[in-house]
């Protein structure tokens, strides 16, 4: 199933509406992320609902960790993957009894013991220092540790947009080094190592590609579990399903993807193991809006440039991935000034923000039927590594709006 159904988009007209309601209450410039509850809820309950009996699914809680939304998906997912202390105490605030992944290089002590004390379910081990550091903790406290080991694998691995394995990255425990990892555990009585964690890339839009890969790990981990006498109770496939920001209509397919794991999957697993995904732009991309108002517009060497409120600052996401965010003009048909409204007519446009930096683009030559001052521009699949990501004090201007909207709070067109 793509995601961009019709769905998808009685939703975006939903957000719209809204946006105008809100518009003509306010004279200061339109600033805001606006999240669909219903729809984040909705395509997250059947998404999990679609999966094999082996299989679930967490939410990857870098990509949006607000409290609304921790708390709207907690009833759904299976559980939260933290990378952070911080993000375990926001999980545990927004959902007390969930189940908690913790991974991520470079864990303090007071990481691991809070980790510890807040009962999360397997930590993801990153080195073999960190195997010792955490078996010294849990052996002080008199707890045993559940941890999955995670592999940087040698590879070759899918292409993707980035890659944190398959290729030298801070991200995991070498391929190679696995022989004396394996030994070395068996003397670390306080950690008891329940599978194997593989992160090894982002933003994969093939379902295809996605399923080859699901089964290239739990070849290597079954094999691995053999030669090691190592009980599979897990394999954590990562996250890395993808949004395509370049063609909205296609999206990673889902259906191909439950096929995939119940047709070519489901053989290769063992009874017992259960196969983790932790998912975070896949889950919280779509639901997620910016929107903002259109500053000023005017030409510059030959090029239309449109001036947003806002900016990278407030979404990084484009200038760290170097794309241009997909956006529709909401036009705004009022116009209180007695100066002319700048506007342009079926041109290219380059979107960009309110900072001192030529980095502040949103979009770059993009072409538009028309946009003027006062318009507003609507960013789609906002939702993931979007506020989240961004360096919102650079420049001190003020934050944007947001709204977590619920269909009594939405006028339906
Ligand atoms: C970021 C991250 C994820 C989620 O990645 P997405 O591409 O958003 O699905 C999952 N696991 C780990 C270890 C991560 O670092």
């Amino acid at each position: 199933m793509a995601l961009e159904t019709a769905a998808n988009r009685k939703e975006t007209e939903q957000i719209i509406s809204f946006i105008h309601e809100q518009k003509n209450k306010k004279t200061a410039p339109f600033c805001a992320y606006l999240h669909h509850m219903p729809g984040l809820r909705a395509s997250t309950q059947q998404r999990v609902q679609s999966l094999p009996d082996f299989a679930r699914l967490f939410y990857a809680v870098k990509a949006n960790s607000e409290s609304a939304i921790l708390q709207a998906l907690a009833p759904i997912v299976h559980g939260f993957e933290a990378a952070s202390l911080g993000e375990i105490e926001k999980i545990r605030q927004a959902a007390p009894n969930s189940k908690i992944l913790f991974g991520g290089p470079g864990k303090t002590e007071e990481e691991l013991e809070g980790a510890l004390r807040h009962h999360v379910h397997l930590i993801h081990v990153e080195s073999v220092h960190e195997l010792n550091k955490l078996h010294d903790i849990a052996k002080r406290h008199g707890q045993l540790a559940s941890v999955l080991l995670r592999i940087n694998l040698r590879g070759p691995l899918p292409a993707a947009t980035l890659a944190m394995g398959g290729r030298p990255t801070q991200f995991g425990i070498d391929e190679t080094q696995i022989d004396q990892v394996m030994q070395h555990v068996k003397e670390l009585s306080f950690l008891r190592v329940e599978g194997f964690h593989f992160h090894s890339l982002s933003n994969n839009l093939d379902a295809r590609e996605h399923i080859k890969l699901v089964q290239y790990y739990i070849r290597l981990a079954g094999e691995w579990a053999d030669k090691y006498d190592v009980k599979l109770n897990y394999l954590n496939a990562g996250g890395g399903l993808g949004v395509n920001y370049a063609d909205l209509d296609k999206q990673f397919n889902w259906d191909e993807f439950i096929n995939g794991l119940e047709h070519e999957v489901r053989s290769g697993i063992r009874p017992g193991t259960t196969l983790l995904f932790e998912c975070g732009r896949y889950i919280t991309a779509a639901a997620g809006y910016y929107a903002t108002e259109v500053m000023d517009i005017k030409q510059n060497h030959g090029k239309h440039y449109v001036i947003v409120r806002g900016g990278t600052h407030q979404f990084r996401l484009p200038s760290s991935w170097q794309h241009s965010h997909p956006f529709e003009v909401i036009a705004v048909e009022e116009w209180d000034y007695p100066y002319a409204r700048p506007v342009i007519e079926a041109g290219n446009v380059t979107v960009v923000g309110q900072l001192c930096t030529p980095k502040d683009v949103l979009a770059q030559d993009v072409a538009i039927k028309q946009v003027r001052a006062g318009d507003i521009l609507l960013f789609r699949y906002a939702g993931a590594y979007g506020w989240a990501i961004s360096h919102h004090d650079f420049l001190s201007h003020p934050h944007p709006a947001h709204y977590y909207l619920e269909p009594a709070t939405v006028s339906v067109p």
